[in-house]
């Protein structure tokens, strides 16, 4: 039997997983600030939620997706991302009858891609969607609430927000137009996926990661100079709402984002600090995309933070917090097991973390709990047990005191 888990995915535990929940909770307690509610979606849904039509040339639809038919027969996908199964609630749940609509979501995602520090098949992602509003506050509402988590992680002066706007589908089709004139004079240079996006949607060929692809994309035509005066002045509300909330970034003409259905803005918060896998947290407006889904015509927009690699970026940062320290019950003998599983009870009944080593004579045990890391002992033998009292010793100090086993959680007090 193959015992490694499956290639791009592991196994998460111990150090890892404490600065995974540390990201995964920051996001959650600040959208909560924010208004917004928790959604849990299945992890799996019919493939057609994922893959909408024939125009999807991104590399998420067209090449990473986990697709398999069912036991009936019937295709579904492992969800590679969260937005389109939020939409899809959205929709089946009714939820367009009380707008707008603010929810959070954290959980795997799936996506067959070459496995690499910072990529996965099995990722995660933290995220918020807000359908149903339409004003560029909404998207300062969003980057600030992005910003405020990172800020939190401690990772203001470790990322750059990179900002841009697809404008309106009337300026997006100007915009193609340009682009289609411009890579089909280097049709034959362009990689075989670019050849394949010029025809589909030539946008996404300034996401291509292809040196050659780079090369042809610098002198490429910018956005900027396709915006009509609407979204010209949207992306104006957007900045200046930036400006006033004191939230720095940067305007990269050439940001596209991974899947085919934005509109307007686009974000990406990047970090040298990751190599290759420098996107820590991206999003956009997704106006459209309720409507493609059989929905009401709905604005929306959101974002996707990539816990795994938010987590290893604040690991090496040394920006995660440290675990609380544990207190160890230490018995002294056969006869002080059941006093010092009392004692541990009502302990830990008091919100205390309390440990201990099951077995070994005291000396062992003492052992185990510096190993633990522990922050106190409590020590219990036979004089103690006949007296009601347990000694506390201070495990870095070696201060130690003894202590009515009535007063161990007030005395504990400064342990906490
Ligand atoms: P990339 O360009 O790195 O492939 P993406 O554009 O495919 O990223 P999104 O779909 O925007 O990524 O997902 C949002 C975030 O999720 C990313 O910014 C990243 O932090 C994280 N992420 C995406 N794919 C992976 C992966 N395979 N492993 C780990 N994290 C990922
Ligand atoms: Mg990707």
């Amino acid at each position: 039997m193959n015992l490694q888990p499956a290639r791009g995915t592991r196994d998460i535990y111990g150090a890892e997983l404490t600065a995974f929940k540390q990201v995964e909770n920051t996001v959650r307690d600040f959208a909560k600030r924010y208004g917004f509610g928790e959604i849990q979606t299945p992890i799996f849904e019919a493939t057609e939620v994922f893959c909408r039509g024939v125009g999807e040339t991104s590399d998420i639809v067209s090449k990473e997706m986990y697709t398999f038919s069912d036991r009936g027969g019937e295709s579904f996908t492992l969800r590679p991302e969260g937005t389109a199964g939020v939409v899809r609630a959205f929709v089946s749940e009714g939820m367009a009858q009380n707008l707008p609509v603010k929810l959070f979501y954290a959980g795997p995602m799936f996506r067959y891609e070459r496995p690499q520090k910072g990529r996965y098949r099995q990722l995660h992602q933290a995220g918020v969607e807000i359908l149903g509003a339409a004003t560029p506050q909404t998207d300062v509402e969003v980057l600030c609430l992005a910003w405020d988590v990172l800020c939190a992680l401690g990772l203001g002066g470790n990322v750059r927000l990179e900002l841009n706007t697809l404008g309106d589908a009337e300026s997006r089709a100007a915009y193609r137009d340009a682009l289609v004139a411009y890579f089909s004079q280097y049709r034959e240079q362009l990689s075989e996926d670019s050849r394949v996006r010029l025809e589909k949607n030539p946008l996404r060929i300034l996401d291509s990661k292809d040196e050659g692809d780079k090369k042809l994309i610098e002198n490429a035509p910018e956005m900027t100079a396709y915006l009509n005066e609407p979204s010209k002045a949207f992306f104006d509300e957007v900045k200046t709402g930036l400006d006033a909330l004191g939230i720095p970034y940067v305007v990269n003409p050439r940001l596209v984002r991974g899947l085919d259905y934005y509109r307007h803005t686009v974000f990406e918060f990047v970090t040298e600090s990751l190599g290759a896998q420098g996107t820590v947290l991206a999003g956009g407006r997704y106006d459209g995309l309720v409507r493609q889904m059989g929905g009401p015509e709905t604005a929306g927009i959101g974002f996707g933070a990539g816990i795994d690699r938010l987590a290893l970026l604040i690991t090496e940062l040394g920006k995660v917090d440290p675990e609380p320290r544990p207190i160890a019950v230490v018995p002294a003998g056969e006869d002080a097991v059941l006093p010092s599983m009392k004692a541990a009870h009502v302990l830990r009944q008091n919100g205390f973390i309390v440990d201990e080593a099951y077995t070994g004579n005291m000396a062992k045990r003492l052992k185990k709990a510096n190993k633990i890391n522990a922050c106190a002992a409590v020590i219990m033998g036979g004089d103690e047990i006949a007296k009601g009292v347990a000694t506390v010793r201070n495990l870095d100090s070696g201060e130690q005191k003894e202590v009515p086993l009535t007063d161990l959680p007030a005395a504990l007090e400064s342990f906490r």
